[in-house]
């Protein structure tokens, strides 16, 4: 199976404990915490990285280059608001788009979307994407069923999909 992994970025890639959150734009950026572990294993991750965000182009670059994960996103891998006429997840549209702009499409292949927002994934599912939740306040047995899979935090999704594709055999190792 072909994956292909689709990260929201605020609050998803990281959480509040990560930053300050500032009205000051300098104190905001300068205070997101390097993610060596997040780095590591999105490096072993042997599929597509993409952002799909509601926030500017500009607020994604400086916040990936904060967290210390800019490499793993080059620009054309990216996908903001400002992007597509200020449209927003989760406006289906706004899907489609990012299928096109990043040549993806599930379920051809398995596009593994992760996003803290609970609405922004129920369009995900229509377009036959694999919803995963990333929040610390909500159980696996307490989502809906357009929610797949629920993790705490980005890491822990991340271990479990790795896993998921060794024993897909997209690992060897
Ligand atoms: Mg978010």
């Amino acid at each position: 199976m072909n994956f292909v992994c689709v990260f929201d970025l605020d609050m998803t890639l990281y959480n509040s404990s990560d930053f300050i959150n500032s009205p000051i734009a300098h104190i905001y950026y300068n205070s997101f915490t390097k993610k060596s572990l997040l780095l590591y294993l999105l490096n072993t991750m042997p599929c597509a990285k993409f952002i799909f965000t509601n926030a500017t182009h500009s607020h994604a670059k400086l916040v990936l280059e904060t967290l210390g994960l800019r490499e793993i996103f080059p620009e054309k891998h990216i996908i903001s608001t400002d992007m597509i006429d200020n449209k927003l997840k989760p406006l289906l549209e706004t899907y489609v788009l990012a299928e096109q702009k990043f040549k993806i499409r599930a379920p051809q292949q398995t596009i593994l979307f992760f996003e803290d927002q609970l609405q922004n994934l129920v369009a995900a599912k229509k377009r036959n994407w694999t919803t995963i939740l990333i929040t610390d306040t909500r159980t696996t047995e307490a989502c809906p069923d357009f929610v797949d899979y629920c993790f705490k935090n980005i890491e822990d999704a991340l271990v479990y999909f790795s896993n998921v594709m060794k024993k897909d055999g997209i690992i060897s190792n």
